[in-house]
């Protein structure tokens, strides 16, 4: 399976076998996308480039990341497993 995965310092999304962690190019960590492979290369070069731009941006970058890797043993990640499981105990 391919998937994207967007490295800052080489301002490049990269199509890639598996999930990775650092870059092929300059073995930066990189940030892996939710976006399916099938999606991204049916755009076109201006698409593309607009999608990279986003990927640029700190924030977008946070919503086009796919979050159980990146977050996992973060305390982010940890106060928001908390709180669904809170939420799904209410609900219940
Ligand atoms: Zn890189």
């Amino acid at each position: 399976m391919m998937y994207m995965h967007y490295c800052k310092p080489c301002h490049r999304v990269h199509m890639l076998n598996g999930h990775k962690l650092n870059c092929p190019k300059c073995s930066g960590p990189i940030t892996e996308l939710r976006i399916p492979y099938m999606e991204y290369v049916s755009m076109d070069m201006s698409e593309r480039e607009a999608f990279k731009s986003r990927c640029a941006d700190e924030e977008q970058l946070q919503e086009l990341s796919t979050t159980y890797r990146m977050y996992k043993y973060s305390k982010w990640y940890k106060k928001q497993q908390a709180l669904a499981t809170a939420s799904e105990t209410i609900s219940e």
